[in-house]
């Protein structure tokens, strides 16, 4: 069923997720009989080669009307179209293989966080995108209103509630989190949880609160897990992280305070010179050695340019 070959024909070019054909649904099954390729999800696991150089795989599938619940990605610049799937009812990973007529020693089902080939930035944004969308499939099964099963509509972008008298329309979920480097003259503070493989440490972090603005999340968050008073809160940039469905939003903030009263979610948080950062930056990028992850690009951009914003 699967074109291994033709799938490994990477690099990737940005996606185009015309959003607008998602409700046509002739279209929609016009793409699924022209040999799409498809993201694989397996238990939250993505799906890789097992070649000596691992990478990614996107296949490319003739007969797609086999496959239940197809969410259309977009399309590539190349013109096809990009599909995700959930393999998950397949009890083994030997199973959701077999039905891709593959096995393991062509490919495995990977956790996306361990994954250590090779991955560009843009085939991690797109397993990003397929992970989220499996993700929140799984856990719309059934209508958080009135608690009857849901069934896909728009080419799997809303759950739609199978109950006449509801009808509720579910869309996919985003949790807006802060993460944000804490700085002052010569210093960063970094803290660890408990949970952490021993000696990481890394930017604090946390949600956003129903009723929050999201530069006041970045206040609260860093005094409850670290008491430190921040002033200047910078915006840095964001990273998409669907574990399982967040949005990391980076901030530098610039203590106004030195005095650490750690927090009850942290094991640890304590003040960084710049030799102790650029050190715990080269531990960081050994733990998700692939996702680049925005934790280490707040710290790396401090470490490099020794930003203070010292006013
Ligand atoms: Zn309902």
């Amino acid at each position: 069923m699967s074109n291994l070959s033709a799938s490994q024909s990477l690099p990737l070019e940005i996606l185009d997720r015309s959003a607008h054909r998602r409700r046509e649904s002739e279209w929609i099954r016009r793409q699924l009989s022209q040999s799409p390729e498809f993201i694989f999800v397996w238990k939250e696991c993505n799906l890789f080669s097992t070649a000596q150089e691992k990478r990614p795989l996107f296949l490319e599938v003739p007969d797609a009307a086999r496959i239940l619940n197809p969410i259309f990605l977009g399309v590539r610049a190349n013109g096809v179209s990009l599909f995700a799937a959930d393999l998950s009812l397949r009890s083994t990973e030997e199973e959701a293989l077999a039905f891709l007529t593959l096995n393991t020693d062509l490919a495995r089902f990977v956790p996306l966080r361990q994954f250590d080939g090779m991955l560009s930035s843009e085939e991690r944004a797109l397993l990003f995108y397929a992970r989220a969308l499996a993700h929140w499939h799984d856990e719309q099964r059934f209508c958080g209103r009135c608690g009857h099963p849901t069934l896909p509509e728009e080419a799997g972008h809303v759950m739609a509630c199978t109950n006449p008298d509801c009808g509720a329309k579910h869309f996919p979920r985003t949790d807006p989190a802060t993460i944000m480097l804490v700085h002052s003259i010569d210093h960063c503070l970094l803290g660890r949880r408990s949970f952490w493989p021993e000696g990481i440490y890394s930017t604090l972090a946390g949600f956003v609160e129903p009723g929050e603005r999201v530069e006041e999340a970045v206040y609260r968050e860093v005094k409850e897990e670290s008491g430190i008073e921040v002033k200047n809160i910078r915006y840095f940039g964001s990273q998409p992280w669907p574990f399982p469905q967040s949005l990391m939003l980076g901030f530098f903030a610039e203590a106004e305070t030195k005095d650490i009263i750690c927090g009850a979610e942290l094991e640890d948080v304590r003040w960084f010179d710049l030799s102790e950062a650029k050190e715990m930056l080269r531990r960081l990028e050994g733990r998700f050695p692939q996702l680049d992850t925005i934790a280490r690009r707040l710290i790396r951009h401090w470490v490099e340019t020794s930003i203070t914003f010292h006013g």
